[in-house]
């Protein structure tokens, strides 16, 4: 498999959904009755097929992200590499429950049978990191699928197509449609023959998805955006929050909807903190995406570098100070990429929790810092938007990162660290962040359906 120096991928129209959906609805009697370790081994194998890609995924990756190809080769694709081994393990020791009722001679027990014809629809930040989180559970459940890539970011998936068939996935069971989501994301969404969907992406797509599925009474599981605060206390490790917030604030170009973007910090160490994040900042190179010193490579694109530097255009007709990055550093690159869609990790600080950068999701590399006083008082700032997907809570006191964790909005908190998951347990947002839960028990529980048995005996 070579890596593509320029790439064409095919738009498709509705009737090639109809396609898909005739060929998935085909191989899905087959796929759902092979047991679960035949299914498991098929994984393992589509797995170490990617794992032996690795190199030429990582570079596609980058080109068509923009991300480091250092980020793509240590966090994007091992952890496609890793849904497929994870899911193929976790399938074989799921149990049902079983109870009786002896006074009227009955016993109760649940079975699990796979839905049907997954939709899964992912976005361009983890292109196959994501679309791999949906696509291992599903098919490891026994549903055949029908998965999306976004429009911007469709090579590594069409170059997975390949080693499906290799895989031994048969034919069917994985159906990989390109297009745009007004088309094809929404011919798969309508259409009658596709039970449930697993979305992930912006809200207002959501609340599209929602508005067609509704009809239909389908399944949902919906991955939304963030709005991230940490909250950092007067007595937090900085040697080891500092760099942290730096990576939970600037990773991935600060297109990670786990990404950090409002910054509580306790007044008695808010300029110290201040001072350190922002020479942290400085340090974070801002590189073309083969530069192995860089931290950061390109955006996008050029709509949403723009929406990006907006906001900060926003926060300084605010009264808002930028203390370091757009408009404030000078951006260095070699002559060849000075027109790509690069831009300087940016702290803002002097704003208003109502401002709209304190509120909406940017998704880009800018973050804002501003002091808080006492413990009360942050949890409410904190809880005050209408996001609840992850948080972060840096102090040395135990009893208060659990009181703080407890009463956070947020699907996700990290304490003393952040983007360390552990893929048993529940991932996703509350409130506007989104609906429903993915990891092991919860993917299998929403791709697969339950019937509870009575027998009399
Ligand atoms: P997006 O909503 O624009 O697109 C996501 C996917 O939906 C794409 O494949 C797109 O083609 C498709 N789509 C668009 N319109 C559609 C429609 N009408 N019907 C069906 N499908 C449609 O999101 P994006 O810009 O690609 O991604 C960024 C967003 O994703 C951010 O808000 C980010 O926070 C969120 N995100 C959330 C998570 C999470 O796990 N919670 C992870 C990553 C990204």
């Amino acid at each position: 498999m070579s890596e593509p120096d320029e790439a064409s991928l095919p738009v498709l129209q509705v009737m090639e959904v109809e396609a898909a959906v005739e060929a998935a609805r085909a191989a899905f009697p087959g796929w759902a009755n092979r047991s679960p370790q035949e299914r498991s081994q098929v994984l393992h194998r589509l797995a170490d097929l990617l794992e032996q890609s690795l190199e030429e995924l990582a570079q596609a990756e980058s080109k068509d992200q923009g991300k480091t190809v250092a980020l793509a080769r240590a966090m994007d694709i091992p952890r496609s590499v890793q849904n497929f081994r994870f899911f193929a393990s976790s399938i074989l020791h799921h149990t049902s429950e079983c109870t009786q009722m002896d006074h009227v001679g009955c016993l109760h027990y649940t079975v699990r049978t796979p839905v049907g014809i997954a939709g899964l629809i992912s976005p361009w930040n983890l292109p196959l990191y994501l679309l791999t989180w949906k696509i291992a559970p599903a098919i490891a459940a026994g549903n055949t699928v029908i998965a999306k890539p976004s429009e911007l970011t469709s090579v590594t998936a069409w170059m997975m197509c390949k080693l499906l068939e290799k895989a031994g996935v048969p034919p069917g069971v994985v159906n990989i449609v390109f297009g745009t989501g007004p088309r094809v994301g929404e011919a798969l969404v309508s259409h009658p023959e596709v039970p449930l969907i697993s979305f992930t992406g912006s809200q207002p797509t959501a609340e599209r998805i929602t508005q067609l599925s509704a009809p239909h009474f389908k399944k949902l599981c919906l991955e939304l955006g963030g709005k991230n605060p940490a909250i950092i206390f007067e007595d937090a490790n900085l040697e080891e929050c500092v760099p942290t917030t730096v990576r939970s604030s600037f990773a991935n170009q600060g297109e990670i909807c786990l990404c950090t973007s409002r910054i509580f910090v306790q007044k008695r160490i808010y300029s110290e903190f201040l001072k350190r994040f922002v020479a942290a900042t400085r340090m974070w190179k801002v590189g073309i995406p083969s530069d192995p010193s860089a931290s950061m490579g390109a955006l996008i694109s050029k709509t949403h570098l723009e929406k990006v530097r907006s906001y900060i255009e926003r926060a300084r007709a605010e009264g808002a100070r930028i203390l370091c990055g757009e408009g404030v550093d000078t951006l260095s690159l070699p002559p060849g990429n000075r027109g790509g869609y690069f831009m300087l990790p940016t702290v803002i600080t002097d704003i208003k929790d109502e401002s709209r950068c304190m509120k909406e999701e940017i998704f880009g590399p800018v973050t804002c810092v501003v002091p808080f006083e006492s413990e009360e008082e942050v949890i409410e700032r904190a809880n005050s938007v209408k996001y609840g997907l992850a948080a972060t809570v840096w102090s040395s006191n135990v009893g208060r990162v659990h009181r703080v964790a407890k009463k956070l909005q947020s699907g996700l908190v990290w304490t003393n660290c952040w983007l360390i998951r552990e893929l048993n347990l529940p991932f996703g947002g509350m409130k506007s962040s989104g609906i429903g839960r993915e990891g092991a028990k919860d993917s299998y529980n929403f791709f697969t359906e339950i019937k509870t048995v009575t027998v009399k005996h």
